[in-house]
């Protein structure tokens, strides 16, 4: 096991993880050493006889457990994005070993009062120091030796039932997708996409992780229709129970830690602090996007001339909208070619905004061979870091869209980001990628999320990149979405795959109006979600919950939300984001992000836009700043003020 990759750091350009020369059985034994290297790292600094300083515990602590790093991060990168029942098989015995050794440092109490011992002047290491003693605190530092005992077997029995979920999750994607003998019942689909449907002599359409199936916009019989909304949201139905004993052990372990529910525990840390500040921004939403919703209620049963069902909404809302704004959705497909929204497009905007530049690296791999790598570099053509792009859907790949790191960047250890985005389109068969108009919302998310990566500038890795509070994350990612429908950038990048052709201007416009519409359906999904989410993280422990269908339903119709057109986003039984994805309780990030994303957005309109001078600032003092400073101060600095939610509610037609 000399050769094992992990055991050495990476001797590729920017520590790129040696993908060609990482194997399977690579991980289990680097997994191990990295553990227990980590545990006697950290037994040193806690059993030093020095006096504890800044530089000899927390900066320690920073350089601690590379070998566990470096395999934990390749490891659940793949695992997302390329995972196989070896690494499933692995993950699941690995997480919870993860969770005890994490447990086994933040309740070393010897640590602990070293921790509690160091002070320092200086203003990064004292927000640091600052951020160690939230984690250790959260994580039951000052708990007694049986309550501490208790916390590990929560932990455990969390850290088990969250890989059970989402791996149920996979597999219910395949094994609750829509099957037909017949390729008429998929009319509507258009004959290519049939066509890659088929195996075997029947046909597949698999279920995508979210309620509302893009098919429904398309297939125009009702039964199938009916059919896949039905598997939508009846998979995984284990996961119900699974959930349901989620929350209890979430709840359970807030008491423990002093907070009257896991909700309050959880936001705590955010830039939120409580949960009156994110009950009183959903309560200002709720009324008037159901209001919103119900009034494109109306309009949908006027145009199928009898009352929709919930699987006819968005079949429905296609044909309103082809009415209302004579849009069709399809009609812009070939002029977003995948290769083209990227270059002349995500990285056209990053140009302008920020000077920096990419070059394709194909002599660098990534771990499957349609993962793409570039080199970025900044304005004065000094390396900044590597992008990696897998935008294919996979039958081994988690659903939805993410960016994660591979190399944090640190002055600490001198390291350079490595940064990737994953997305879920399906590979055409032959010929040129098209994209949805949807899908390029996406890479343009995605990429702002990137951009977080590549552009941070500080110490230390606890705090590099998108290392910030989770109601803060999605706020830059949000924002890169405004140079979607820039008239230059999408005049670069929107032409015809064949004719080189720039997208109709009256398209471009259709497309502007027509954004505006379904805001309602958008926005009541989203909240649904959203306070669903809440009300199992609001439970106490005495609430046990023995029928969690009936639970969801009347935690919807408590919080105002219950509209049976519109169900919430994810239901519970497939809600990755909260049982299995670091989201639990704080899914309202999503549109508490939105207050700050709405507002520099205005900023930049206010400022000419599409310029080097204002991309430089939204640089300077937010996205280089990382975890390293108050988010909310690093806004001040960006905006010039305290946040308003006016401009999104403006947004999303909410006044
Ligand atoms: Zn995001």
């Amino acid at each position: 096991m000399a050769d094992n990759p992990f055991f050495a750091p990476s001797s590729l350009p920017y520590r790129l993880p040696p993908f060609a020369e990482i194997r399977e059985e690579h991980y289990l034994p680097a997994f191990e050493r990295g553990m227990a290297e980590h545990l006697a790292e950290v037994e040193a600094i806690a059993g030093s006889d020095d006096p504890p300083t800044f530089d000899n515990t927390i900066a320690a602590l920073e350089r601690a457990g590379r070998i566990l790093d470096r395999t934990a991060t390749v490891f659940f990168s793949v695992a997302a994005s390329n995972t196989s029942d070896a690494i499933m098989e692995l993950e699941k015995r690995i997480s919870p070993e993860l969770t005890r050794h994490s447990d086994a440092i933040r309740l070393n109490r010897a640590l602990w009062a070293r921790i509690k011992q160091v002070t320092t002047d200086d203003p990064e290491q004292a927000w640091l120091l600052e951020k160690y003693r939230e984690d250790f605190i959260r994580a039951g530092a000052d708990l007694t030796e049986p309550e501490q005992e208790r916390l590990r077997e929560l932990n455990q029995e969390l850290s088990k039932l969250s890989t059970e979920f989402s791996q149920n999750l996979l597999k219910a994607s395949t094994e609750s997708a829509l099957v037909v003998d017949d390729p008429a019942a998929l009319d509507g689909l258009g004959e290519a996409t049939i066509r890659s449907l088929e195996k075997d002599g029947r046909y597949v359409l698999p279920l995508l992780n979210f309620t509302n199936q893009p098919a429904l916009a398309q297939l125009t019989d009702r039964d199938v229709r009916r059919r896949l909304f039905e598997l939508s949201v009846g998979r995984a139905p284990v996961n119900f129970g699974l959930a349901a004993r989620m929350a209890m052990l979430r709840a359970e372990r807030a008491a423990l830690l002093g907070f009257p529910n896991h909700a309050a525990y959880v936001v705590a840390d955010q830039t939120a602090k409580t949960v009156e500040a994110v009950e009183e921004m959903l309560d200002q939403l709720v009324g008037p996007a159901v209001r919103n919703a119900e009034a494109e209620a109306a309009a949908l049963a006027e145009q199928a001339g009898f009352p929709i069902e919930p699987w006819d909404w968005s079949y429905y809302a296609e044909k309103v909208r082809r009415a209302r704004y004579d849009f069709d959705a399809d009609a812009m497909r070939p002029y977003f070619e995948l290769d083209r929204v990227y270059r002349d497009g995500v990285f056209e905007a990053a140009g302008r905004l920020y000077g920096v530049t990419f070059t394709d690296r194909p002599d660098l791999a990534g771990y499957h061979e349609d993962v793409r790598v570039f080199e970025v570099f900044d304005a004065d053509g000094s390396a900044l870091g590597l992008f990696l792009l897998d935008p294919y859907a996979r039958a081994n790949k988690r659903g939805g869209a993410w960016m994660n790191n591979l190399v944090d960047q640190s002055f600490l250890f001198g390291e350079k980001p490595v940064v990737v985005n994953n997305l879920n389109i399906t590979k055409p068969a032959e010929g040129p990628t098209l994209l949805s108009y949807d899908e390029v919302n996406t890479a343009f998310h995605e990429f702002g999320h990137a951009l977080h990566g590549l552009f941070s500038a500080v110490r230390f890795p606890r705090v590099s990149g998108t290392s910030v509070p989770r109601d803060f994350v999605e706020y830059p990612s949000q924002v890169n979405e405004m140079w979607i429908t820039w008239p230059e950038i999408l005049a670069n990048y929107a032409r015809h795959h064949e004719t080189g052709e720039p997208m109709p201007a009256e398209l471009v416009k259709k497309l502007e109006a027509a954004e505006k519409f379904n805001q309602g359906f958008k926005t009541v999904e989203y909240l649904a979600a959203t306070l669903l989410d809440w009300a199992w993280h609001k439970l106490v422990p005495e609430h046990e919950v023995a029928d969690p269908v009936a639970f969801e339903k009347a935690a919807l119709e408590a919080a105002g939300i219950a509209f049976p057109l519109v169900p919430p986003r994810y239901r519970t039984n497939y809600f990755m984001h909260i049982f299995s994805g670091g989201y639990s309780a704080g899914y309202y990030s999503y549109i508490w992000s939105e207050v700050l994303d709405a507002e520099s957005v205005e900023w930049f309109k206010e400022n000419g836009g599409l310029k080097r001078a204002n991309g430089d600032h939204f640089r300077r003092e937010l996205l280089s700043r990382g975890g390293s400073v108050d988010p909310l101060a690093s806004f001040r600095a960006f905006r010039g003020r305290e946040p308003s939610i006016r401009p999104l509610l403006e947004r999303r037609g909410l006044i």
